[in-house]
């Protein structure tokens, strides 16, 4: 709930939950010790002058729960609606969305602290050859196995995403140049040496990078983007399987 909520209205919804569960305890633990000391029926409220009010308040907890569980089916619900506007149906990783809101607050970051912030963008080298080939099905395996060596090379604080097609992108929060380059060398050569195995056929890959790291507040986060596409542009027309910054 704290994902979606701010701290009070969370505490607030889930409080008659709590609130129940300590008062049955209390009343659990009364039981018990009225076991302990030989009373009959020592879980029984009905013969006590208090029995009404311990009907209302139930009734009253009864009520707050299920605004509480309300509460708490919304909450899931929009962390569904969350995760799938933000994620990639193919592969799981995050989609140009939410790239996008992840490259905003790296430069809102950058603006504030000064550190330099990298993207790598990724673009699978003739890949229109890998669906014509083997088919598309095997095209979206190939797809999936780019994503998961992306995952595997890349940090848990980076942001690995498919920005579309056959194009990914890793944004490396706190990276100066030569960091992003090692990542993407890392990733180049995990992918150039993946054997992906599709119906018991062997399918081959490489792909081009373009790096561009964020060294000036004044730029923005469209703006690097645009300068990881162009040296992704040079890295294809150098001759592809390279990276270029
Ligand atoms: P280059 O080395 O210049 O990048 O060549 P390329 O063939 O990779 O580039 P091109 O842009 O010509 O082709 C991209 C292909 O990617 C064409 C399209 O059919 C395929 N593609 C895009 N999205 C998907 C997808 O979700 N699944 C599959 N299987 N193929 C896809
Ligand atoms: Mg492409
Ligand atoms: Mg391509």
């Amino acid at each position: 709930m704290r994902r979606e909520f701010e701290r009070l209205p969370s505490l607030i919804t889930v409080a008659p939950m709590v609130l129940s569960g300590v008062l049955f305890l209390l009343r659990a633990l009364r039981a018990a010790w009225g076991m302990l000391m030989g009373q009959e029926n020592p879980g029984d409220l009905s013969r006590t002058a208090a029995f009404g009010t311990f009907l209302m308040g139930m009734v009253f907890m009864q009520l707050l729960q299920n605004v509480s569980l309300g509460g708490v089916v919304v909450t899931r619900l929009m962390a569904r609606i969350r995760h799938l506007s933000d994620t990639d149906a193919l592969t799981g990783l995050a989609n140009r969305l939410r790239l996008q809101e992840t490259l905003k607050g790296e430069a809102l970051r950058h603006r504030r602290n000064g550190h330099a912030y990298s993207v790598a963008l990724l673009d699978v080298d003739h890949f229109k050859s890998v669906n014509d080939t083997h088919g598309h099905a095997a095209g979206d395996q190939a797809l999936r196995a780019v994503a998961e060596v992306l995952k595997r090379t890349a940090r848990t604080s980076d942001t690995v995403g498919r920005l579309g097609g056959e194009e990914f992108c890793v944004v490396l929060p706190e990276t100066a140049e030569t960091g992003a380059r090692a990542l993407a060398e890392r990733a180049r050569v995990a992918l150039k040496d993946e054997a992906i195995v599709f119906e018991q056929r062997q399918i081959r890959l490489t792909a081009s990078f373009g790096v561009a790291t964020c060294t000036d507040p004044q730029e923005d986060w469209a703006a690097l983007l645009k300068r990881a596409d162009v040296a992704l542009y040079r890295a294809k027309s150098g001759g592809r399987n390279r990276i270029e910054s």
